[in-house]
């Protein structure tokens, strides 16, 4: 068994079952054992590879959005430009050399990575030394300072706290993890408060599943809260859906294969899908606006993805191309990451659409 299934097979014998939250929250952030604090978990040696470890192209592009959205609110200077869980550092930094080229930027931003990780953050040091805005890091989104500020987070909010709800016969119960005896497993909990699952489901088959996370929704209306304050925008994007339903979305993933949650706990990325309605919802009513969520092939696409492909394949030799023509494929085409990804993006109430987001609002 790991370290960390001791700890919490010690703990739920003498407290008992915990909530799924409280299993997430252990397995991805116990100070000495949890997954992120513990190692670098990108990339091919890694568990699991995210957009802008794919390419290039990702970072750039958002990076133009972030270059038209900081004119859009004005080009405050100083603007804090925000990164939750950055990873490698590697977004930032194509982003950073993009919109390096829009005159005035690179002056006014002031870059504040939000990070749990000391080995991440040692990552992040490495791929941000040669920038030119000074780089702060915070364990926090609340430690970074006040004023205008435009945020991105990228695989963050899937890798916060969810709770599950499940069906039984004595109605809806939190879904919690037991020990057993030989093993861990889940098992019904305390009866779900009213209101936490839809009326809708009140006849759901048995063993269905409800999801609710209370971190997401506190992080979306701690940043919109900041931007309907202060002035701004952010940019979420994650793998989730605009509409909420039933199903159970947890999963584990250890060497870019999926992995039993229970198994190992500390040694396997944890993760659910977001529900995007919920964190449209946190933003209204923290007095922002919220734009999308439009799927990341989509996004990507408005953006000019095309384009910038192209300029790419320019310079290219036939192994790059090849490369460049793939890294596109996975991160627009809806059987890869194009459409199960969703990017919503957050702005001040007196704001235009930004980039990509003209068509559609919430
Ligand atoms: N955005 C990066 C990494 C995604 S992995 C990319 O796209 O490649 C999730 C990131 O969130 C990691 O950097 C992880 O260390 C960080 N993280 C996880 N939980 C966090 C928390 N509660 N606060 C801050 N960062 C967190």
């Amino acid at each position: 068994m790991t370290p960390l299934g001791k700890k919490l097979r010690a703990r739920i014998e003498a407290d008992g079952p915990v909530s799924v939250a409280a299993w997430m929250e252990a397995c991805l952030a116990d100070p000495e054992h949890g997954y992120y604090r513990t190692r670098d978990p990108l990339g091919r040696a890694g568990d699991f590879t995210t957009a802008p470890e794919i390419s290039q192209m990702f970072g750039e592009l958002i990076g133009l959005w972030t270059a038209v959205v900081w004119h859009q609110m004005g080009a405050p200077a100083p603007c804090r430009l925000v990164e939750l869980g950055p990873g490698r550092g590697t977004l930032m930094s194509d982003l950073l050399r993009a919109a390096n080229g829009v005159p005035g930027f690179t002056d006014a931003v002031r870059v504040h990575m939000v990070e749990t990780s000391p080995a991440l953050r040692e990552r992040q040091r490495e791929a941000l030394s040669a920038i030119t805005p000074p780089v702060a890091w915070h364990d926090a989104f609340a430690d970074v300072p006040e004023g205008p500020c435009i945020v991105i987070a990228n695989e963050f909010l899937d890798a916060l706290p969810f709770c599950q709800w499940v069906k039984t016969h004595s109605g809806w119960r939190e879904r919690t993890v037991g020990w057993t005896g030989d093993g861990f497993d889940f098992m019904p909990g305390d009866p779900a408060p009213d209101g936490t699952v839809p009326d809708v489901y009140r006849d759901a088959a048995m063993d269905s599943i409800y999801e609710t996370s209370a971190a997401v929704s506190a992080v979306s209306a701690q940043v919109a809260a900041r931007i309907a304050t202060g002035g701004g925008a952010a940019l979420f994007i994650d793998y989730g859906y605009d509409r909420p339903g039933l199903g159970d979305t947890l999963q584990a993933i250890s060497g870019h294969a999926y992995a039993d949650p229970l198994a190992t706990p500390g040694d396997a990325d944890l993760t659910a899908h977001v529900d995007f309605k919920a964190v449209a919802q946190a933003t209204t009513d923290a007095g922002a606006k919220a734009w999308g969520a439009l799927p990341q092939g989509v996004f990507l696409e408005n953006l000019g993805i095309g384009a910038r492909a192209s300029a790419l394949l320019a310079n290219a030799d036939t192994r790059q191309s090849l490369d460049i023509a793939t890294a596109r494929r996975r991160l627009v085409d809806a059987d890869a990451m194009g459409r199960l990804f969703k990017v919503l993006a957050m702005t001040q109430t007196n704001m235009p659409a930004p980039p990509a987001f003209e068509q559609v609002r919430f």
